[in-house]
């Protein structure tokens, strides 16, 4: 009987930013992947005196560092009587995207990170400054870019595992690069994103580079990391009028939001450095100064989706889309 290598991933109760652990389980070929179990007292899930907790598998996609029958197995922490963990916040998205099933809403992120090297950033001269910011975003050559190489092995790494990557670039600071996951449902598009995540940690471990989701890793003039969340109802895909209404709706809830859309995002929501301050609201067309970018095209076309730029590179997307969905979708 062969077996495969199944790699079960999971997220942590790490404060304030969450981990990604995973390890491997050694199973027969074509067998269902069952529940399993870890040490949650080492991963800040439980107290050592009762540190078992318990793996579901929710998400499954081929393994792009092992075997051609090999997978990663994104996974929701349980509790032993089956029930969910405190910090499974995937749990508690799961209900809320039932409930707005029939608004067919689809997500788009867009994951901004910084490469760190001895704790600077990757790319930046030894201990100083490179010049200020205009030539890397998007930029091209030696001395504008920094770790295309993980960039491209990233890529190819998401496209073998099958996630709905809809592109990359470079940004603004050098070291800091963007994928985009999506469009896709909360879950999907949720589910996506952190093995993406983990897909980079991997291939960036190798290279012996960090990977740093922290929404201003550089003070100063810096541009600092986000994760751009796009979004649209079936509603908004047909009117604007229902664009203009969601906008709304976020407005009447900044304080909510902003609490839910990743630690130390005031650092970053200055009102500088194409951001609106964490303490106003406002929506605009093209505005890459307001909380919410609608695209131009979508002023054309009078229909389409809108673009909420608050939140930082560390969100927790099951978080992120679960307080979009209660709010523009009334669940
Ligand atoms: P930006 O100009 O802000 O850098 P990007 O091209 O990086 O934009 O990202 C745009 C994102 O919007 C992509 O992830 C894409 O999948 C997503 N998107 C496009 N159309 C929709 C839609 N109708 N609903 C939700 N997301 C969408
Ligand atoms: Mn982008
Ligand atoms: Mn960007
Ligand atoms: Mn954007």
């Amino acid at each position: 009987m062969s077996m495969i290598r199944a790699e079960y991933i999971w997220i942590d109760g790490t404060e304030p930013d969450a981990l990604i652990r995973s390890k491997t389980k050694v199973i027969k070929k074509g067998k269902d992947l069952p529940d399993w179990g870890f040490d949650g007292s080492s991963t800040n899930q439980a107290t050592g005196d009762a540190s078992d907790c318990m793996l579901r598998p929710v998400f499954t996609c081929p393994d792009p560092f092992r075997g051609p029958d090999d997978v990663l197995v994104l996974c929701e922490v349980n509790l032993v009587d089956g029930t969910p963990h405190p910090t499974n916040t995937r749990a508690q998205c799961r209900p809320k995207a039932e409930a707005a099933a029939a608004h067919d809403t689809w997500f788009g992120l867009e994951q901004e990170y910084t490469f760190m090297k001895g704790g600077w950033p990757y790319g930046f001269p030894e201990r100083s400054f490179p010049g200020p910011q205009g030539p890397y975003y998007c930029g091209v050559g030696a001395t504008l870019v920094a770790g295309r190489d993980i960039v491209e092995k990233h890529l190819e790494a998401c496209l073998y595992a099958g996630l709905g990557i809809s592109g990359i670039n470079a940004e603004v600071m050098p070291g800091q690069w963007e994928f985009q996951i999506g469009p896709l449902t909360a879950l999907e598009c949720s589910d996506h994103v952190w093995m993406a995540r983990y897909l980079l940690y991997r291939i960036a471990e190798t290279y012996d580079v960090e990977v740093s989701l922290e929404g201003k890793p550089m003070r100063g003039d810096w541009n600092g990391a986000g994760c751009h969340t796009n979004f649209s109802t079936k509603e908004m895909r047909e009117s604007y009028d229902a664009i203009i209404a969601a906008c709304e709706a976020l407005g009447k809830r900044t304080e909510y939001h902003i609490e839910n859309y990743g630690h130390g995002i005031e650092e970053r929501l200055t009102g500088k450095h194409e951001t609106a301050s964490y303490k106003t609201f406002s929506y605009g067309v093209s505005d890459r100064g307001a909380s919410i970018r609608i695209p131009w095209q979508c002023a054309i076309d009078k229909k389409g989706y809108a673009e909420d730029r608050r939140p930082n590179a560390n969100m927790d997307p099951y978080r992120v889309t679960r307080v979009i969905l209660e709010t523009i979708c009334g669940v």
